[in-house]
């Protein structure tokens, strides 16, 4: 098989047919979609034509004014707010982004654009502020090279207000259910697709376990991202399937691909719905060992697939989702309705509320010019971000425990990688619950607390960490990213990006081994738990609750009612004395076979063109 973002092109038998594409890249969410293409400009953007009629021009000069003005107030207003939150060093970079977007030569020169050379608001803005940014990149000066990003970036905030007058999304346009083809959605524009509408989607850029993989397999929407460069060769198609499951796209597919993906994925339902069948059944192994399956939900829609399909509760649920595409950022009461929503609609099942993990690849829409971080991976995101801005991170612990009266609720915090954080943070819940208790409002006594362990540090101190929680919950995500300085979005270095490599298998055996000695409970919540490759590794390291998307619960609860834990135990030893991922892999596959024989193959789809 040819490595993610390589494509080859096979002649169709058809004569006169265009010639069939299977382009491969790195499966995120899976299922087969098969359909009519629609290709994104960048980041879904669609400009409008670039030339307008002599007619158009006065309304298009109204739309230029109206745009930069709006763009202007937005970005004194983004100033505003990062000037009381996050300090001055932030602010004075908006003000100065307020003042070039108000400068009366960029409305002179893009007016005279559209006045002389009849060209769109658009893109008389484009070409004003891209000339001005590669006349700073040529200059020599590494200080006004970097100012060039921040032209561009007040060029972006322009266009969106411009487009922002035009029709809503992309999807609003669509004539048919499709397959998106785009260079990169981020996590927010994935989220804001709607399933009926988009089938399937496919990306040139994008790692493994980006936040965007995460929504498509939570919108169940399969996906392939990673792909390399392929719109300029998609453009000239007319159709594809997207194989979510084996990491490919197939551009104009023949007739025969056409038919077998066809049939795999009727197959593909049909399987799912009779696993489905079995929700109820215990997740137990053979040996009786019972094991506790919990939902991972982004969105409060997938509640009911957590409970049809069997979930025990709700293992994770990121918060950050409702902030994402919310312009200006929930209230506190629009948060606690949110949150009693969902416990509710669990009855009585526990739920655990993860405190917002903004920052790095989620940034909400109103503040993505206020964090300008050369790395921001590992920069101000997630608790620390909500440590530093008690206006984002009072209101929501108010929200959840006023929530929390309403049923099992728990409180867990993402990214902890010093007890310093740990008790900085218990320390604000503590202030909070004392603060609405001066109200008169109920707050649940002894809410417990956890914490992900997603960084390397927090792995390592597990054994004090432990003393000072309630239960641990591992974000292999992020524990993967971290211990192996992998991007987790970046396509150009994926395949170092293995949850199998015997590094991360010692930090989650250590995690394990912490937890087991203080007392407290420990789940896999990151993709890891709920891929049926890993659970026998898992229970064997002692785990005995997984959190996973819903729709993954079935095939794990098959895996588990499959294996002995004996069995498991001697696979989890032998993975911790090999060497590399590969061989990791190799054995996890071997005694996933042998455990379990049915497990299906993929179909081979293209077999002549991947020779
Ligand atoms: C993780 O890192 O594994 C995790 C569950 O958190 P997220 O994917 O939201 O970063
Ligand atoms: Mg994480």
């Amino acid at each position: 098989m040819p490595p993610p973002g390589t494509s080859i092109s096979t002649p169709d038998p058809t004569p006169m047919a265009t010639p069939m594409h299977v382009l491969r890249g790195i499966a995120v969410s899976p299922g087969i979609a098969i359909g009519p293409i629609v290709v994104l400009d960048t980041r879904g953007i669609r400009l409008p034509p670039r030339n307008i009629t002599a007619e158009a021009v006065e309304r298009e000069l109204q739309r230029l004014d109206e745009g930069l003005e709006v763009a202007g107030r937005e970005a004194a207003e983004a100033e505003r707010e990062a000037r009381t939150r996050l300090g001055p060093q932030y602010a004075d970079i908006l003000a100065a982004h307020a003042r070039m977007i108000g400068d009366i030569t960029l409305r002179a020169d893009a007016r005279t654009r559209v006045e002389q050379e009849q060209v769109s608001a658009e893109h008389a803005i484009i070409e004003v502020l891209e000339a001005h940014a590669t006349r700073m990149e040529r200059l020599n000066d590494s200080y006004l090279a970097a100012r060039a990003a921040d032209v561009r970036d007040i060029e972006a905030r322009i266009l969106g207000q411009l487009i922002g007058q035009r029709p809503k999304s992309f999807q609003d346009e669509l004539p048919a259910p499709a397959l998106v083809l785009a260079q990169d959605l981020s996590p927010s524009e994935a989220a804001g697709l709607d399933p009926n509408r988009v089938l399937g989607f496919a990306t040139e850029a994008g790692g493994p376990a980006s936040h965007t993989a995460i929504v498509a397999a939570a919108l169940e929407i399969p996906a392939v991202v990673g792909l390399g460069k392929f719109l300029d060769i998609a453009r000239q198609c007319r159709m594809a399937v997207i194989d979510g499951d084996e990491g490919l796209v197939i551009l104009d597919p023949d007739l025969p691909t056409q038919a077998r993906y066809r049939a795999a994925a009727a197959e593909r339902s049909a399987r799912f719905r009779v696993l489905s069948q079995q929700a109820n059944l215990p997740a137990v192994t053979l040996d009786s060992t019972q094991v506790h399956l919990w939902g991972n939900i982004e969105f409060t829609a997938e509640i009911d697939a957590c409970v049809n399909l069997g979930a025990e509760g709700v293992g994770l649920f990121r918060t950050e989702f409702l902030f994402l595409n919310a312009k200006p950022p929930p209230s506190e009461d629009q948060q606690f309705q949110a949150y009693a929503a969902v416990i509710r609609a669990l009855r009585g099942r526990p739920i655990v509320i993860r405190t917002l993990d903004l920052g790095a690849d989620k940034l909400g829409p109103y503040r993505v010019s206020a964090y300008i971080e050369s790395n921001p991976c590992l920069g101000l995101r997630s608790l620390r971000l909500s440590l530093r801005d008690p206006g984002l991170f009072r209101p929501q612990l108010r929200a959840i425990l006023r929530a929390s009266t309403l049923g099992d609720v728990r409180i867990l915090f993402p990214l902890v990688s010093t007890l310093a954080e740990l008790r900085e943070a218990r320390a604000i819940v503590r202030d909070v619950a004392a603060e609405l208790v001066a109200e008169g409002q109920a707050v649940r006594e002894n809410l417990p607390v956890g914490i992900m362990v997603e960084v390397p540090a927090a792995a390592l101190m597990a054994d004090h960490l432990a003393k000072e929680v309630d239960f641990f919950s591992i974000g292999t995500n992020d524990l993967i990213q971290y211990t192996l300085a992998v991007d987790r979005t970046n396509e150009t270095v994926a395949e170092l990006y293995s949850a199998a490599d015997p590094s991360v298998l010692r930090l989650i055996a250590m995690v394990v081994e912490a937890a087991r000695v203080h007392g407290i409970e420990v789940t896999v919540c990151g993709k890891m738990g709920g891929e049926p490759l890993y659970t026998m590794l898992l229970l064997g390291l002692g785990l005995r609750q997984l959190s996973m998307p819903p729709h993954q619960l079935p095939e794990v609860r098959r895996v588990i009612r499959g294996v002995r834990i004996e069995t498991a135990r001697a696979v989890a030893a032998e993975a911790l004395r090999l060497e590399t991922a590969q061989a990791v892999t190799a054995l996890l596959e071997s005694a996933l076979r042998q455990a379990l024989p049915d497990t299906p193959d993929t179909p081979e789809p293209a077999a002549s063109a991947m020779r």
